[in-house]
């Protein structure tokens, strides 16, 4: 029986590690992956991070990894299939075995969101991507569409606008939802051509995608841009799915939870991407693993 379980190897849940170890409780860490790190594993360079700036994602998923070791938590790379949170006894069970504890921190992130458009599903690795860090250099002196207008998608812009010929950035706005930084970095490059108030309706091919089918909505237009990738970024879904039924939620699915991280259930904790709140980065995430660990030390040590 462990004192926590922390369920995913991000930001949130390897910050609770280590304010976990160093409070002396006994942890078991779950992570599906065989690396550590969460989504900035794949991602380009986070300058955000105080203290890192300019880093790798890569990076900076080695040092949290590197951190957890320091205090010798090794995660234990198996997927939590089902979770059970009431009762005095938290239960995951994987593919070999069930694990218990006494308090479970469910940090398990978030995913991509689709597009939900035809012949996105048709060429997905085939020239549709959700992720420029990982898929950018297959397309290079491609031209490519890039869809979203939050922080992601401009920075997915800047980075494939190194490695490829043209970046369409479609947008169904007409102003970006990201930092005012990047949106205007995006208007500086030149072969970034802005597709403002604009939707996807189709992506086109013939076993690789083609082109993208889009909807100008001011001109009521429809018009086909010819592209060899098409680089989804409109956000994400929280991976709350095991906890369906135990926690409250909100309509999105987040797990609704204070500044604590307290769930509905009593010993369960919601930490990072998982929890209704409004800013989804790796300094709040950690931010939640640390606020998390500290009422659990509360409640166990009194
Ligand atoms: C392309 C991109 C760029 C970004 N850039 C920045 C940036 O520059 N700055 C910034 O601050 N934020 C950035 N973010 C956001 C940031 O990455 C997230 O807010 C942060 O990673 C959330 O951390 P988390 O620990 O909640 O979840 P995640 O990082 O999603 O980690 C969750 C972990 O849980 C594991 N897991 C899931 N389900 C299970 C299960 N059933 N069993 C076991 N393990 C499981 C997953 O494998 C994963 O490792 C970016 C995100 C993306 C996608």
């Amino acid at each position: 029986m462990h004192d926590v379980m922390i369920i995913g190897s991000g930001p949130a849940g390897l910050s609770a590690a280590v304010y976990a170890a160093r409070a002396q409780l006994d942890v078991l860490l779950l992570e599906s992956q065989p690396m550590g790190g969460g989504q900035i594993l794949n991602t380009y360079e986070v300058d955000n991070y105080l203290g890192l700036p300019g880093i790798s994602g890569f990076e900076l998923s080695q040092k949290f990894m590197e951190h957890i070791k320091k205090f010798g938590i090794e995660p234990v790379t198996e997927e939590a299939l089902r979770v059970e949170c009431q009762g005095a006894v938290k239960k995951a069970v994987t593919a070999k075995q069930e694990y218990e504890a006494r308090t479970l921190i469910y940090a398990a992130g978030s995913v991509h969101r689709p597009l939900g458009v035809p012949g996105e599903t048709e060429f997905a690795g085939k020239g549709v991507s959700y992720c420029a860090a990982c898929d950018g250099a297959f397309f290079k002196d491609k031209t490519v569409a890039v869809v979203g207008g939050g922080d992601v998608a401009l920075e997915d812009a800047l980075l494939l606008a190194r490695i490829c010929k043209k970046v369409y950035l479609i947008h169904r706005r007409d102003a970006f939802r990201g930092a005012k930084l990047l949106a205007h970095r995006v208007k500086e490059t030149g072969n970034i051509e802005l597709v403002l108030e604009a939707k996807v309706e189709e992506i086109l091919g013939d076993g690789v995608v083609s082109g993208v089918r889009v909807f100008h909505k001011k001109k009521g237009e429809t018009e086909t841009l010819a592209v060899d990738g098409v680089f989804a970024a409109v956000g994400t879904l929280p991976r709350t799915e095991l906890l369906s039924g135990q926690v409250e939620m909100d309509g999105d699915g987040y797990i609704i939870a204070g500044e604590s991280c307290r769930t509905s259930a009593d010993g369960v904790y919601a930490a990072g991407d998982v929890r209704a709140k409004a800013f989804r980065q790796v300094i709040t995430a950690a931010c939640d693993g640390a606020n998390a660990v500290m009422d659990i030390e509360r409640r166990l040590l009194g």
